[in-house]
């Protein structure tokens, strides 16, 4: 990989004050038309010429500072000061609608809520109900915004119990619930069936050295998350990981004593969210500001720090110190998705072009300029914001400054004002110092016999001749740059030439699977469009062609290696589409055999279940990342296929992994079919390279996420798509200062659909405290739990699940000990107190831990555990959120007057009913169960049938029945898949039957099918250790 870039001195060239952002840059963002691409837009002018349709009217072209939004769709109704310009609000209201029908123009100030919340120490006791006595369950209807306050005990007049900013937690009302003398709370009743064996608490935990040592070189060795462990802490996890299946049926006796309404609910957080922030105009102006929720619907404007769709983080207010950092133990961390789809009500990012001159960037640091930057000296110089280097500014890009030393032309310039934006970049930037070519895609069909037989090979090849008419093109392109080759697999590969002036493509086979080379140049890679009928050809014969085979064995690893070959021989980056079936058992590199031993289970051994059995893949990806080679499996697996192996490449990549399990065509069809469309048109990145800087006193110490490095700072990426986010941890090497906060510049460079070189830079900028109040407050637990979820799903390569679970337990009650300890009235130390932003961390860290990667059981499948790990790994937050707490919808409660979802419920069996129709949702599975005594008319709308007993559950679709209630239905399945990354097949589920138990794994809060605490035995879990931990 070209590191150049990241370490040229910008190529500053002497005085060309006419260069830097001319004025007709604007007039192409400010187009309507680009309003629903996400930043991958035309370059402007100087690398082609700009259509005339994406230019304004010369009239309007503005060179003063408070004109830079009056282009395009985008300045109306602005106040004058910000150019991007909000939305125009009659874009925002109707889609966001069905959260929040106000329409109050600014972000409101927060709700009065209390910062914390109280839970009695009687966890086990039924008087603990007074706590819920102001919550409604969101399924008994009271959608009004209620407060945090409904955990605060009994009505009482209004009183400063409520935390304003900076003030002391006050204590808890005295009840008897959690006075002083409350007794200790008492062990659980599943606490026997917890870990055997005394937890190796004082075991430093070793940060996992990287998968092989090729990656281990440049890791630093520090404790990362996992760091020191609290001294004292003994734990014992309850609730019982490994439980029989005998469990599920009944609740643990706990939870009958215990109101599931007095402890903090998901729904409640969300929906409280929603009703104070959703549908309004969230500015990204304020330093270290908490956004809303990633289930919160709203309008995003940059005004100089990153949107959350690109960068959330795990706490927007870091501790001064590392001494405070160690103390709280909160990870310190940003989730960054830097090609996050932005709606088409938000204004898509600008692309600045200083031409020759490259962008302008900080001779010490090399961060590019950005609002972090301040100008001094008449602007003739500038001090980083990062490094604190004073930098002279390059003739070019000089501007007088005004009277309170803003440059002039501040509003005018993306990367002075905005958090997120583009550069052209220079050829300084490219490989071999020249321009890109376009990427390419390979489509690699394995044409084993199964996969023929059973109509795949088929089905592929029909749909792509109508999705290879969808490749991604630049918005003002007619046609795609990318161009497309073709190879069927076995044992051996065959190579097609598709060339545009053949009567009929020609194959070539490589039976030297153990060197491959390619074949051909000429007629490999071609434009679509232009072979359009030799390639439509082709794909009609590729089933006929390989009918009569019998051949049931495959290779891997050579597939791959030839579809790099063949882009490192065009010079192209690119993304190869693999359909593989089977564990490849032929003879040649990457050959596997089943080595799925279920006696490793919970033994320390197990690790080796998610680890390559070869080391052939890992030097694999590495070259495939070295050429910009990004790899996609689609996989058909019918028995155990070696997931952790085969998806090595896809990972360390920026590639997807898909799965369907026994796929059958009259089924599973769809859910295919869906994502290879999605997967083939999404806003894709190649040949990336990411860099994130930060402002001195911390810096990036670990990376997670579907990418590859090769030293401690370049994050490599063969490709990155909208979907892919990485998770960045902070570590401490100095003091932080309250003043200058701490800012995080992330650049990506990377390679255009289109074949244009650009960076994109997101900037962020926290707040720092030597309270930790502060830092209590301003964390984020959705991003915490993706934190978690990767570091944990990271760290089952090395260590033993049991001690990982163990370090998250811990981990949990010491982050909470903490501001127990600090920020908490000190009465009451038998209660339990949450902070406000971290209420529901505790479920959601249970979810994760009964996630089947971190649940030691011989039951699930080898391959679906190292399937689930790979997917959280590159999932940004709004992802890991539903994927760890499913969403579950109460159908019957549908309204076909209104197009608003219908109020989630909590994910416990206790919130079903055997009246009821529930929808399930996590990202990957989608179930409508059915109650016993669903309504008929209900049960005949949706499947057109008379009762529940004529349903059959044997269908992926719901019949379009046409009336009202089964199109609001669909609508809302669709509602729930749009953004989703991996399409949701439908399962349908009737309560009592068998496949029931299937859907039960997905009520969280529920003890597990196969073992992990319920959310009540989790938190008294929790609290004990708080308990003894404050002892
Ligand atoms: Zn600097």
């Amino acid at each position: 990989m070209s590191q150049q870039g990241y370490v040229a001195t910008p190529p500053y060239s002497q005085s060309q004050p006419g260069m830097g952002l001319s004025s007709h840059h604007y007039g192409h963002y400010g187009d309507p038309s680009q309003a629903t691409s996400p930043g991958m837009v035309k370059p402007a002018a100087p690398l082609g010429a700009t259509s005339p349709g994406v230019l304004p009217p010369p009239g309007t072209l503005p060179p003063g500072p408070h004109q830079f939004g009056q282009n395009g769709a985008h300045a109306s109704g602005q106040p004058p000061q910000r150019f991007p310009g909000s939305p125009p609000a009659n874009s925002v209201a109707p889609s966001y609608a069905s959260y929040q029908p106000s329409t109050q123009p600014s972000y409101p100030p927060p709700v009065a809520t209390s910062s914390v919340t109280h839970l009695g120490t009687q966890l086990n006791a039924m008087q603990i109900n007074n706590y819920g006595s102001g919550m409604t369950s969101p399924s008994q209807g009271s959608p009004g915004p209620l407060s945090a306050t409904s955990f605060q005990g009994p009505p009482r007049p209004p009183q400063p119990s409520i935390l304003q900013p900076g003030s002391q937690v006050l204590p808890p009302p005295p009840t008897a619930l959690n006075g002083p003398g409350a007794p200790p709370l008492p062990p659980t009743l599943h606490r026997q069936e917890g870990l055997p064996g005394p937890a190796p608490l004082n075991a430093q935990y070793q940060p996992p050295p990287p998968p092989g040592q090729t990656l281990g070189a440049g890791y630093p060795q520090q404790a990362a998350n996992y760091g020191p462990q609290m001294a004292g802490a003994q734990l014992s996890y309850p609730g019982g990981f490994p439980t029989g299946p005998s469990q599920m049926a009944g609740p643990p006796q706990l939870q009958k004593k215990l109101d599931p309404d007095s402890i903090p609910s998901p729904i409640q957080v969300i929906e409280n969210d929603r009703a104070t922030k959703g549908g309004q105009v969230y500015t990204t102006n304020t330093r270290g500001q908490v956004p809303p929720l990633v289930t919160t619907d709203c309008v995003i404007q940059d005004q100089g720090n990153a949107s959350p769709r690109y960068i959330r983080c795990t706490t927007y207010c870091f501790p001064c110190t590392s001494d405070m950092a160690k103390q709280a133990q909160i990870p310190l961390a940003a989730v960054i998705k830097p090609f996050a789809t932005i709606p088409s009500n938000e204004t898509p990012l600008y692309l600045v072009n200083h031409g020759e001159n490259g962008p302008v960037r900080c001779n010490r640091c090399k961060a590019y300029m950005c609002p972090f930057m301040q100008f001094i000296e008449g602007g003739r110089k500038y001090q980083c914001g990062l490094c604190n280097c004073v930098n002279d500014v390059p003739p070019f890009y000089f501007q007088h400054l005004d009277h309170i030393g803003r440059r002039l032309d501040h509003y005018e310039k993306p990367e002075l004002s905005l958090g997120s934006y583009e550069y052209v970049a220079t050829l300084d930037y490219c490989r071999k110092n020249r321009p890109p070519n376009p990427p390419a895609f390979i489509f690699m069909i394995d044409v084993s016999y199964s996969n023929i037989k059973n109509g795949l090979v088929k089905l592929i090849c029909e749909e792509l001749k109508t999705v290879l008419e969808k490749l991604p093109k630049e918005e003002q392109e007619e046609t795609s740059a990318i161009r497309v080759g073709f190879i069927t697999y076995n044992k051996v590969l065959h190579f097609f030439n598709v060339k545009s002036n053949l009567a009929q493509p020609q194959m070539m086979v490589v039976t030297d699977v153990g060197e491959v080379f390619v074949p051909l140049l000429d007629g490999f890679l071609v434009n679509y469009q232009e072979s359009q009928s030799v390639i439509h050809n082709l794909l009609d014969q590729i089933p006929e062609m390989f009918a009569d085979s019998s051949e049931n064995e495959t290779v891997f690893a050579p597939v791959i290696q030839a579809g790099m070959e063949a882009l490192k021989a065009a010079e192209c980056p690119g993304k190869l589409f693999i359909f593989h079936s089977s564990l490849p058992t032929a003879e040649a590199p990457g050959k596997l055999k089943n080595r799925d031993d279920k006696k490793l289970v919970n033994t320390d051994k197990e690790k080796l279940l998610f680890q390559p059995q070869t080391n052939v893949y890992e030097s694999l990806a590495k070259a495939c990342v070295s050429h910009g080679c990004s790899v996609t499996l689609f996989l058909f697996p019918s028995q155990y296929v070696d997931v952790a192996s085969l998806s090595l490449v896809p990972q360390l990549t920026g590639g997807t992994l898909y799965k369907y399990n026994n796929f059958q065509i009259h089924l599973d069809s769809q859910q295919f079919l869906k994502d290879l469309r999605n997967d083939i048109e999404k806003k894709i990145g190649f040949d990336a390279i990411m860099r994130v800087r930060t402002s001195t006193g911390f810096r990036a110490t670990d990376f997670f996420g579907a990418i590859f490095m090769n030293n401690t700072t370049d994050v490599e990426m063969a490709a990155i798509d909208c979907d892919k986010a990485v998770t960045v941890e902070f570590k401490h090497d100095d003091k932080l200062s309250e003043d200058t906060g701490a800012l995080i510049q992330c650049a990506v460079l990377y390679t255009t659909i289109g074949g244009q070189r650009r960076l994109r830079i997101h900037n962020l900028g926290l707040n720092c405290s030597s309270q930790l109040a502060d830092l209590y407050k301003s964390c984020e637990t959705d991003a915490l739990i993706n934190f978690f979820a990767k570091s944990a799903f990271k760290a089952v390569l090395h260590q033993p699940l049991k001690v990982i679970r163990e370090i998250l337990v811990n981990q949990t009650a010491h982050m909470l000990a903490c501001y127990r300890k600090n920020c908490a009235s000190p009465l009451a130390v038998s209660q339990l107190i949450l902070p406000e932003s971290m209420k529901v961390f505790p479920v959601y860290m249970n979810c994760l831990l009964k996630n089947c990667v971190l649940l030691s059981r011989p039951e699930i499948s080898t391959d679906e555990r190292a399937y689930q790990r790979q997917l959280v790994m590159a999932m940004a937050v709004a992802d890991s959120q539903l994927f760890f707490y499913p969403q579950l919808l109460p159908i019957h409660t549908l309204d076909v007057k209104n197009t608003a979802l219908p109020a989630p419920v909590r994910c416990s069996e206790s919130r079903l009913s055997e009246e009821g129709i529930f929808l399930l949702a996590n990202g990957l599975h989608m179930f409508l169960w059915l109650g016993v005594s669903s309504p008929p008319e209900l049960i005949q709308a949706i499947f057109n049938v008379p009762s529940f007993a004529h349903v059959n559950t044997d269908m992926t679709l719901l019949p379009e029945v046409g009336n009202p209630y089964s199109q609001q239905l669909r609508m809302t399945m669709n509602l729930l898949q749009q953004k989703r990354p991996y399409s949701m097949k439908l399962i349908i589920v009737k309560q009592r039957e068998q496949p029931e138990m299937v859907f039960r794994q997905f009520l969280v809060e529920d003890k597990g099918l196969y073992g992990g605490a319920s959310y009540v035995d989790f938190l008294c879990c929790v609290h004990k250790e708080i308990c003894q931990l404050l002892n």
